[in-house]
């Protein structure tokens, strides 16, 4: 292991814990991820020292509350490689972030017969508000194919687009089959087209470095939480051209820039997009996490993942009725399977008696769990701050279970 793993798990005080007086082994982390000392240090700090409503106060801790917000929006803006820092907005998280541009994008962009391409690996998050706006405007939903290694069908991509086409929304890596899109690639073809991009990096951000200019992509969400970072916020990206030209998704204070009964006109980006008091302790708290995982370092993370998950693969295959759902070439820490015919939620129950937390069932993809034929999966997700050693206990646990129940 290239880290000093004893270190960083010092960091995150519930690794110690013990469920059912067995070691806690966390590998739901596509779910959500653990929380460092730093982030929690600063919230408290936050909240004890440093409190109050932002942006309309002329007092010092408004002054200074305002500040650590926009500074923590440079801090998202630098970690994926955004031009400005008024092409980040907060949200409440990737799902949210969506919604935004579905919601206001859809609104500006989108009439009757026109079309929207998703992909059969989406979470329900980027499925449901393009399934909404197509209702509401008549528009089609179209749906980028995808092999039984869990990789999209390219060429039936360029098939899906013809002039209709509006809008290309896609994961940029799947919850489910930890499949790292070719992403650069499928934004040229949609760019050949004139045709924006949104990708859902919900699961990307934690794991790979992402830079969205050199993405060139138009549209980029992700969620703290799984990037160690508290719950209740997250992130949209937006290319200052497209967001410009969208009309504010909620109304409320501090989107305005003049309000009377007669007209109401907005204020400039990115605050045209944050109606109410903003999750200023969370965007703070965001900033830090970014700080932590940057100390760390990226691309070792992405390295420690990759050998947590092969170690992890190549032992659970010694369970000969093992099923692996996700065996691209390109593929995060993800690691979904079923055993035989044996319901995931069964082999869930067992392994949590052990200690060991995984996810099972659909993991918001139903149409995906449609597609494998199964109606759901285990699902093992990795962090940096996870061992072999947990991985020998899992896997020791898993045929335990197996043995119980087959
Ligand atoms: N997209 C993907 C790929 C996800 O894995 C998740 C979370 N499971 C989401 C979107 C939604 O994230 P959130 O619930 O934090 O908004």
């Amino acid at each position: 292991m290239i880290f000093d793993t004893t270190k960083i798990r010092n960091d995150f005080p519930i690794l110690a814990d013990k469920v059912y007086g067995k070691p806690l082994v966390y590998f739901d982390n596509a779910a959500t991820t653990q929380k460092p000392r730093c982030v929690v240090a600063k919230i408290e700090e936050l909240y004890f020292h440093g409190n109050a409503n932002i942006h309309r106060g002329v007092h010092y801790l408004s002054q200074k509350a305002t500040e650590a917000h926009e500074n923590a929006r440079q801090t998202v803006a630098n970690f994926i490689g955004a031009a400005a820092s008024s092409e980040i907005i907060f949200t409440r998280g990737a799902t949210e972030a969506i919604n935004l541009v579905a919601s206001s994008w859809g609104e500006k962009f989108c009439s009757a017969g026109d079309e929207i391409i998703v992909s059969a690996m989406e979470h329900h998050s980027n499925i449901v508000p393009w399934q909404m706006l197509c209702e509401r405007k008549n528009l089609k939903l179209r749906v980028i194919p995808i092999n039984h290694d869990g990789e999209l069908l390219l060429d039936e991509y360029e098939n899906l687009i013809n002039e209709k086409t509006r809008l290309v929304a896609l994961a940029h890596i799947s919850n489910v089959l930890g499949t790292i899109n070719p992403v650069k690639k499928i934004i040229e073809i949609a760019h050949k087209h004139n045709i924006p991009v949104l990708l859902d990096g919900a699961q990307a951000v934690p794991h790979i470095k992402v830079n969205v200019s050199e993405l060139d992509v138009d549209f980029y969400v992700f969620s703290g939480h799984k990037i160690y970072a508290p719950t209740g916020i997250g992130v949209l990206y937006g290319k200052t051209n497209l967001l410009d030209q969208m009309p504010p998704y909620q109304g409320g204070g501090e989107m305005i820039q003049n309000v009377s009964f007669e007209k109401t006109t907005y204020n400039s980006l990115p605050f045209k997009f944050e109606a109410g008091t903003p999750d200023y302790v969370g965007s703070v708290a965001l900033a830090t996490a970014l700080d932590y995982v940057q100390s760390i370092g990226l691309e070792g993370i992405a390295t420690c993942e990759t050998e947590l998950m092969r170690y992890a693969t190549k032992r659970i295959l010694e369970i000969p009725e093992v099923t692996i759902f996700g065996t691209s070439a390109a593929k995060s820490a993800v690691l979904s399977f079923n055993v035989g015919k044996i319901h995931p939620y069964d082999i869930g129950v067992l392994l949590d008696h052990q200690g060991i937390a995984v996810r099972t069932g659909h993991h918001c993809a139903q149409p995906l769990m449609d597609f494998l034929k199964v109606p759901g999966t285990i699902r093992a997700s990795f962090a940096f701050y996870n061992t072999f050693d947990e991985i020998d206990t899992f896997i020791n646990a898993l045929k335990k279970a197996v043995a119980m129940l087959l």
